[in-house]
């Protein structure tokens, strides 16, 4: 597995016409609870923990199922990274889910749709889905540059559809 420029390749894609089916081009009328998961839609955008003393009194909650929480309910993800099995990963196991969990918390503190939504520990390859496919990128850049290793990206053409590959044999 060759390493690439991956921001390289993610920037071209970005603009590339791609769109995914969760996130839906109308707003959401404000605000909005997602009654799954009880993240806030104000201002343009999904915020996690909102303070709900900052909302208008007068107004009363909208209530949708968020997109991350559409994903995860029709088990769909935007997302896969794979982590393949070997030496170094069982030898560095904890770490690298310590990685994983961490930066996962971080990008749902930004990007509250950004979430992890599976993780198996399969062998030859571990499996962790993802609702976002910029939370996939996202945690494989984070191995490469914590461990080194081998990284790739593969984008399905005809849908929002990201696959990321993380390896380090010894
Ligand atoms: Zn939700």
């Amino acid at each position: 597995m060759k390493s690439r420029n991956v921001s390289e390749v993610y920037r071209k894609d970005m603009h590339s016409k791609r769109s995914d089916p969760y996130l839906d081009d109308k707003q959401h009328p404000e605000p909005t609870i997602c009654t799954q998961c009880g993240i806030i839609y104000h201002k343009g955008m999904w915020w996690d923990d909102f303070d709900r003393q900052q909302l208008p009194k007068d107004k009363e909650l909208y209530r949708v199922v968020c997109p991350a929480c559409r994903r995860i309910m029709d088990k769909n993800p935007a997302g896969y990274l794979y982590v393949t099995d070997s030496e170094f990963v069982r030898g560095h196991e904890k770490e690298i889910e310590h990685l994983i969990s961490n930066e996962a918390v971080q990008a749902k503190s930004e990007h509250p749709l950004q979430r992890i939504m599976t993780w198996e520990k399969l062998s030859p390859k571990w499996e962790i889905t993802t609702t976002s496919d910029h939370l996939a990128v996202r945690l494989g850049k984070a191995l490469n540059s914590a461990f080194k290793g081998d990284f790739e990206i593969k984008f399905a053409d005809d849908q929002k559809l990201t696959r990321v590959y993380w390896e380090r044999k010894s």
